[in-house]
């Protein structure tokens, strides 16, 4: 899962003509395997034994975050986090106590869409829904 989950990452990135460099896969890598939203200064303690800078974390989250491979999200006054995502709509729910974050796949939201365009009468194209909460780990 996990596996298939980095390999379609890196496919992506190199069908948009960018080279699988050993810091983005480090990154990738990281992101997905922890399962968690990290920051930029997250993956640069995670990465620090694989001597990734800093300035080449911020290049590869924003480059991953063009090519819709990455997800910022972002709470007031913090450093965006950032999470890997798999192609395809869908939505998060992200412990605000280790990060732990685990897709939704089902969009709940169609109808709520439906009433917003009843009441509005706009056209809706799309929506950014993120839950947050506690894991169940860190419930206990
Ligand atoms: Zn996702
Ligand atoms: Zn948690
Ligand atoms: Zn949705």
């Amino acid at each position: 899962m996990v596996r298939n989950k980095q390999r379609d990452c890196f496919a992506r990135l190199q069908a948009h003509g960018h080279r699988l460099t050993r810091p983005r896969r480090s990154i990738i890598e990281t992101l997905i395997t922890q399962s968690r939203a990290m920051t930029a200064s997250d993956l640069h303690r995670a990465l620090a034994a694989r001597g990734v800078s800093l300035a080449s974390i911020y290049r590869t989250l924003e480059l991953l975050t063009r090519l819709g491979l990455a997800e910022p999200v972002r709470q007031a006054g913090e450093e965006a986090r950032y999470i890997v995502c798999q192609p395809g709509h869908h939505h998060h729910v992200i412990c605000t106590r280790c990060w732990h974050v685990a897709d939704v796949d089902a969009c709940l939201i169609e109808p709520v869409a439906a009433a917003i365009h009843d009441a509005t009468s706009f056209e809706i194209d799309s929506h950014i829904l993120e839950f947050y909460g506690r894991c169940r780990a860190c419930q206990r």
